[in-house]
């Protein structure tokens, strides 16, 4: 799939926003990555920043759009693919940025901060909530998310992104990550799932 815009979406799980200390929002906090974050986590190794504090892995389901959003289409005409991905987040670096006022950009875009498992034919928004989404580390189970414990669910978030920023074909939407986010080291053997169809596996490697 040929990535464009990679829209995320902070704060959307009570339980993870509870987590970092974070106020629920009144309406969707979004925020951009770069394209040149998206990589694939079937490759194998994933390499992260080593030398900037925690890296924190945050498991969420993503969205990918398959036509032009216009105002009041349904998410199940928008949307043709689901997957789950890692929204990696240099959490020091973002607590500084947070204490400043700066963007989140050098926290949440840096390169590989979004690896995407598998692509799978989106199933429906009604679908989707029939399975959890989960993420092992090193075997053990982290994170476990499901879109019926969204603050704001997927009709709400297409619409508040698409009327104010767009959705286009290659276009990708990360839904927020449930409570578990914690630090990688290298070494760690990551797993996505949704339901029990495994998605993507990698090792972590840290670079210099
Ligand atoms: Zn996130």
């Amino acid at each position: 799939m040929d990535i464009r815009n990679v829209f995320c979406v902070g704060r959307n799980y009570r339980l993870h926003a509870a987590e970092l200390g974070n106020e629920v929002p009144s309406s969707p906090m979004i925020f951009l990555k770069p394209s040149h974050a998206a990589i694939s986590l079937s490759d194998g190794i994933l390499a992260i920043p080593g030398t900037q504090g925690a890296v924190h892995y945050e498991a969420e389901l993503v969205l990918a759009a398959a036509r032009p959003f216009e105002r009041g289409i349904s998410p199940d005409d928008l949307f043709s693919h689901m997957t789950v991905g890692l929204d990696l987040t240099l959490r020091d670096v973002q607590d500084q940025l947070k204490a400043k006022g700066h963007p989140w950009t050098p926290a949440k875009g840096f390169r590989n901060s979004a690896p995407l498992g598998r692509w799978l034919p989106f199933p429906g928004t009604a679908e989707l909530a029939k399975r959890d989404f989960t993420l092992r580390l090193n075997g053990q189970e982290v994170q476990r998310g499901n879109v019926q414990d969204m603050v704001f669910g997927i009709a709400e978030l297409s619409e508040f992104v698409g009327v104010r920023y767009g959705f286009g074909t290659g276009d990708i939407l990360f839904t927020g990550t449930p409570a578990g986010v914690g630090s990688l080291a290298a070494g760690d053997e990551l797993e996505l799932a949704w339901g029990e169809q495994p998605l993507g596996s990698a090792k972590v490697s840290l670079e210099g």
